[in-house]
């Protein structure tokens, strides 16, 4: 038996994280994150472009730094073009038509309200995958409803979009779905529970109806209210 360790030692040393994987969650750590010489990062957005990267079926890239905006008001954080995002149909993928700049946070918002609520509803009301979504608006360096002066645009920071038209595959029926103009009832249908999903997966959801910006398409952001609870649909 070793002889018990002096109490003036104190407790052993812990060991200390050698490398950060950036596919792996942070670790839970009691010292702060510059003590174990690791930069500063949000919380979560450790590895969120890799970890979307690996997925099957995401055509995702980070966004070339010369093309995003020098302005500090419109920052991206983890910024990245985004072509596809898989979802679980026969198709496997749904392409982003213009593939849109967003903030990884947004992106993995958008990735996972597609997979979760709008494939699955598509299929429910018409049998038919998902194709594509139509979108705009990913990434602007403008103020809020193109005003001169006030706060920034969600769309500033890539952390909105906005839904034009969702786009099925061919075959009987209506294959394009637009915001604006839905052609039937079951269309109408398919857009008011894709817009009450779309509260749930986001911070704001706002289209027809809510105001005349918005009358053509389906806005939704994830730009924290005044508490992360609270969420803005109309
Ligand atoms: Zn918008």
């Amino acid at each position: 038996m070793p002889p018990p360790r002096p109490a003036e030692l104190g407790a052993p040393e812990k060991p200390r994280h050698e490398r950060i994987d950036p596919s792996q969650p942070e670790p839970q750590r009691s010292q702060p994150a510059q003590e174990l010489g690791a930069a500063p990062r949000e919380p979560g957005a450790a590895g969120c472009i890799d970890a979307l990267m690996a997925v099957q079926g995401n055509r995702i890239r980070p966004a070339p730094p010369e093309q995003l905006p020098r302005d500090q008001a419109c920052r991206i954080e983890e910024a990245v073009v985004v072509e596809a995002l898989a979802v679980r149909s026969s198709s496997g993928t749904v392409a982003l038509v213009p593939p849109p700049t967003l903030s990884c946070a947004m992106a993995k918002a958008v990735s996972g309200w597609l997979d979760i609520a709008v494939q699955p509803l598509a299929r429910g009301q018409f049998e038919k995958d998902l194709l594509a979504l139509q979108v705009g608006g990913g990434q602007e360096c403008r103020r809020r409803n193109r005003a001169s002066a006030g706060p920034f645009s969600e769309h500033a920071t890539g952390e909105a979009l906005d839904i034009f038209a969702f786009r099925l595959e061919p075959g009987a029926g209506s294959s394009e779905i637009r915001v604006a103009k839905p052609d039937g009832l079951p269309q109408e249908r398919f857009l008011a529970a894709t817009r009450q999903s779309a509260c749930g997966a986001f911070m704001t959801a706002l289209g027809p109806g809510s105001d005349a910006a918005h009358a053509d398409h389906l806005h939704v952001d994830i730009q924290e209210r005044r508490s992360p609870a609270s969420r803005f649909c109309q």
